[in-house]
């Protein structure tokens, strides 16, 4: 036994929090976590929650606007289609500050409400408490008789369970990641990619088979060490919370001294821990492993019920809220972050609305210099790209505006499909007389149905 820094006796276990991950032992092994199957108020608000997130990670592939995929991020294609409106690869400013506005939008969340994405939203989460962890209950039971099964002799009853447990695993890990795959395919394309045989996308086909592998090896064995050793948004808490953050509190000023006969509310029951998905004590404090996923609440809840003691030992509350029993959610911190966020997404709002309709690039064949022909014009040969980020059809022509030339465009009239993007090469004639200079600046317009689109400029090289 040791003295804890309230001066309680307590066993060496339960200060080892502020030395190691709560799941390593002391010889840094692994303590496989079994924990308690929630049961509450809150964890019946996270599964209603969870259904949602599931839904619209399945449904978004499916969902079109007027033919439109919703959401699809077309690597292969290089494009994006984010609620609907495409972005190229020429639009990564406005990607940069649509990612800028979510980071700087999770940071003002965390400021406000601490680690609640993680217990909520986060997939890891949704899967595994959600998905993963309600098929283990399902077959093994809840915590003592799965720790009865996995510390229990080999037995027909524990090879079946296990066999069957683990089948499951892998095909919702192979579910998942075509879920996920879709999300970069849309349906059809996927469609196309199944009913080929294996061997027309090995490559694809071994890729998918890996990550599925990943996803099982996650959800079956590395569980909540994602949250607790991996992922870096944990690690961010330290910096981000202060001491007016609401996060899953415990009230020490009501439940403390604790124990079975004590003046305070706790009774010590250790339940908060046994139904915790990291297995870390709550009554120490907001901890880095904490993922607010309420379970805690609920458990002790009950417990205080059971005891004739009002709920809440154990809430949404801040450090300021339990230690002086008010609290405000706003504070300078996340009025600066707020600002910060309206600015970014300002102009996020602007540029995307401000942003033409097609993205033109015209350079000078790599290569090839100018040619003098037998009429005394000056040629130079041009690459021509055009992104349409429209979703009409855009019949397009094509005029010099700065000088009296003439463009010879390969192939025939130029007409773009909706979000699709145009290569050519074409060929700009000058008069020698209308060559000023050995380098000069030629000036291009982009006409639909005789309207000016856009205009580009482009160098013209001459003797
Ligand atoms: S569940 Fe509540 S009463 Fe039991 S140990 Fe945790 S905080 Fe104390
Ligand atoms: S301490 Fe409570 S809220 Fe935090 S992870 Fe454990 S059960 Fe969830």
């Amino acid at each position: 036994m040791q003295r804890d820094p309230r001066g309680r006796l307590v066993n060496k276990e339960e200060l080892s929090f502020r030395d190691r991950p709560i799941n390593l032992d002391d010889s840094g092994s692994r303590k496989w976590v079994y924990a308690k199957k929630p049961k509450g108020k809150w964890y019946r608000r996270r599964t209603i929650f969870s259904w949602f997130v599931l839904l619209f990670f399945i449904a978004v592939p499916f969902i079109k606007i007027n033919g439109n995929p919703f959401i699809l991020l077309d690597i292969a294609g290089r494009k994006f289609i984010l609620f609907g409106a495409i972005f190229w690869a020429q639009d990564t400013l406005i990607l940069a500050l649509l990612m800028l506005s979510f980071i700087m939008f999770i940071i003002l969340f965390t400021v406000t409400f601490g680690r609640l994405w993680c217990g909520w939203a986060c997939p890891q989460t949704i899967f595994l408490e959600m998905v993963f962890r309600k098929v283990e209950y399902l077959i093994e039971g809840d915590y003592r008789k799965r720790q009865a099964l996995d510390k229990g002799p080999i037995t027909g009853e524990k090879v079946l369970k296990k066999s069957l447990k683990h089948l499951l695993f892998m095909l919702i890990s192979l579910a998942m990641t075509n879920t996920f795959l879709l999300w970069f395919t849309g349906p059809e394309k996927w469609l196309e990619l199944i009913s080929q045989p294996i061997s027309a996308n090995l490559s694809g086909f071994l890729i998918m088979l890996l990550v599925s592998a990943f996803f099982y090896w996650v959800y079956s064995w590395f569980r909540e060490q994602i949250c607790t050793m991996v992922c870096p948004y944990g690690r961010m808490q330290g910096v981000l919370l202060d001491s007016k953050s609401v996060v899953v509190s415990y009230d020490y000023k009501r439940g403390e001294p604790r124990g079975p006969k004590s003046e305070g509310d706790c009774i010590d029951c250790r339940q908060c821990i046994a139904v915790c998905p990291t297995a870390i004590d709550i009554r120490n404090g907001t901890q880095l492993e904490c993922i607010n996923c309420t379970a805690c609440i609920d458990q002790c809840n009950q417990v205080m019920l059971s005891t004739k003691k009002d709920p809440g030992l154990i809430r949404f509350d801040s450090e300021m809220g339990i230690r002086e029993g008010h609290t405000s959610i706003w504070n300078a911190r996340n009025r600066a972050y707020s600002v910060v966020l309206l600015i970014l997404f300002s102009f996020f709002i602007y540029t995307l609305l401000s942003r033409p309709v097609i993205e033109t690039t015209i350079l000078r064949t790599p290569g090839l210099l100018y040619q003098e022909n037998p009429d005394q014009s000056i040629s130079n040969v041009y690459n021509i790209k055009i992104v349409n980020k429209t979703h009409e059809t855009l019949p397009l022509e094509f005029r010099l505006l700065s000088h009296d030339g003439e463009i010879r465009m390969a192939g025939g009239k130029m007409e773009i499909n909706d979000q699709s993007m145009f290569e050519s090469t074409f060929i700009l004639y000058l008069h020698r007389d209308q060559i000023t200079s050995d380098r000069m600046e030629v000036e291009f317009g982009i006409y639909s149905n005789n309207e000016i689109i856009e205009t580009y400029k482009a160098s013209f090289v001459g003797p």
